[in-house]
């Protein structure tokens, strides 16, 4: 898998002058480059339709890693490798000259065939872009052909399916590398260390010492400037299909019997497969939805969700969902797996809780209630874990209280890391799709989703039913209350 000549590859980055590009995909490329996992062949085309040089993309390219320490000595050698070609995608034309540079470069920097296509723009453009691939020969040379799309893919089970078959029509599925970059994620790749290399975690992952499990993406920001795109998205197929869901199946899967792409995915599909579908009335009382209304936060007024740009002023949109997911197998019978991710939220966490059952007598009087023992997982902005247990005070007598095991740091940047997207494409070079989403678990997530969108399209809700900088709508409480139990708070 990791051969040197793997990592040699022309990658062609379709949508080259866009934001994604520009604050992930340059720098995450030039972190592989200083740490020497891109070596020196390589070379990188940027597409899109302005006329720009190879000189003016370059300085781009330059601008885009101001914010990296120690940059400057090595900017423009590694942007040396970086061409521009004006490229409209729906032209035939434009791949002509696109399939020239292409071989040009592939010669130029003795790249054997490889050929790494980025597909940074709209997911409209994704089929006419593959068919192209295919017609033109871009993948008919020697080498591997691979491509990385973004979310989201599809709106729905249909329409992931025809983007699929029209990705289809140019590479296979061990070809296509799907990211969720989640996935990418320091401690959501820690998930699986954590759990199979400790004895003490593995022997009590079930419902036999598992109360409930937690999952919280929870957002500060509002929508900004997506508006037009969330409007037609919303929080559960922007977050919950995608991300929410991966999460859920890697905590939920059985241990796999090697650590390889194939069996890991086999067993996240069978946890997926065992996700309950809910139908009618059962949608409403373990799904929630919100979206959130006006707000203060630090003294800053802040606009409801109908108010900002591109949004319809009557949406029906949801930007907050909270659920109750059970997975009906051996293992994990009776435990919720509570999730809820929103935007406008008081705090700005992804983080997992997984809470144990509590002792069954309490021994040290009713007067002191006894904290259950939590373990949290911290992905961002923190990452570790945290243990939460029960000690003795110090002195006479037996008064308990809380302490935490704390192994936590905080990561380098927010949501969307460019470390994150850095593991990714270095996974992807090197042939490696296990932190990717295969189609199975695609689709069998859509299928899930859908069932949902299907029964809450057939009622509005009364939006908007949180304030911005809360935690969401009541209801949400309540959810996990009625079961009794409550949120465990983010960041602690
Ligand atoms: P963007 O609008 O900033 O960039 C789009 C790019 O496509 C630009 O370079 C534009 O010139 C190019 N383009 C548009 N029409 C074209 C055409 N006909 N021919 C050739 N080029 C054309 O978008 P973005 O934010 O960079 O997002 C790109 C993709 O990545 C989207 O699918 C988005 O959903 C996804 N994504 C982005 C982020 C992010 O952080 N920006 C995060 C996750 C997913």
């Amino acid at each position: 898998m990791t051969d040197e000549l793997e990592q040699r590859a022309l990658i062609t980055i379709f949508g080259g002058t866009g934001d994604l590009a520009n604050r992930k995909l340059y720098p995450s490329l030039f972190h592989l480059y200083k740490k020497g996992s891109l070596g020196e062949n390589f070379a990188v085309i940027g597409t899109a339709r302005r006329e720009w040089s190879d000189d003016f993309f370059r300085d781009k390219v330059k601008a885009s890693l101001k914010d990296i320490e120690d940059h400057e000595e090595l900017a423009d050698a590694f942007s040396s490798h970086f061409y521009y070609q004006s490229h409209d995608v729906t032209n035939q034309e434009s791949y002509v000259k696109l399939k020239t540079l292409s071989d040009e470069l592939d010669e130029k920097y003795d790249l054997k065939g490889n050929r790494l296509f980025y597909l940074a723009m709209a997911p409209n453009f994704f089929g006419m872009i593959a068919s192209r691939i295919k017609s033109e020969g871009f993948v008919d040379t020697e080498g591997f052909h691979r491509l990385i799309i973004e979310k989201p893919f599809g709106h729905d089970l249909k329409s992931a399916e025809e983007l699929n078959n029209s990705l289809r029509q140019a590479f296979n599925e061990d070809e296509i590398y799907r990211i969720d970059h989640y996935l990418g994620k320091e401690m959501i790749q820690n998930i699986s260390v954590i759990r199979f290399a400790n004895s003490i975690i593995e022997s009590l992952w079930n419902n036999r010492y598992i109360d409930n499990i937690q999952v919280t993406l929870s957002e500060v920001l509002g929508v900004e400037d997506r508006g037009k795109y969330y409007d037609e998205s919303g929080a559960l197929r922007d977050m919950v299909q995608n991300h929410i869901l991966q999460i859920v199946s890697l905590l939920a899967m059985e241990p796999p019997i090697k650590l390889t792409t194939e069996e890991i995915r086999h067993e996240k599909v069978r946890a997926l497969r065992s996700l309950r579908v809910y139908e009618g009335k059962e949608v409403h009382q373990n799904f929630i939805r919100g979206q959130y209304g006006e707000g203060e936060v630090d003294g800053k007024e802040l606009k409801g969700y109908r108010q900002e740009e591109n949004v319809d002023p009557h949406s029906n949109t949801e930007t907050f969902v909270a659920a109750k997911l059970m997975i009906d197998n051996f293992r994990w019978t009776g435990v919720p797996f509570y999730i809820r991710t929103g935007k406008r939220l008081a705090d700005k966490a992804t983080q997992i809780a997984i809470h144990f059952k509590n002792v069954p007598l309490n021994l040290f009087g009713q007067q002191q209630s006894l904290g259950g023992n939590v373990l949290v997982i911290h992905i961002q902005p923190n990452e570790g874990i945290t243990l939460h247990l029960n000690v003795k005070e110090p002195g006479q007598g037996m008064v308990t209280m809380p302490v935490n095991l704390d192994y936590v740091h905080s990561s380098p940047d927010g949501m969307n890391t460019p470390e994150a997207y850095e593991k990714l494409i270095l996974d992807c070079l090197r042939g490696d799709a296990t932190y990717f989403s295969h189609w199975d678990e695609v689709s069998l997530s859509w299928r899930f989703i859908d069932q949902i969108a299907a029964v809450w399209n057939t009622t509005k809700d009364h939006f908007p039913n949180y304030k911005s900088g809360s935690m969401g709508p009541k209801e949400a409480d309540d959810l996990v209350q009625r079961d009794g139990f409550y949120w465990f708070p983010v960041n602690e």
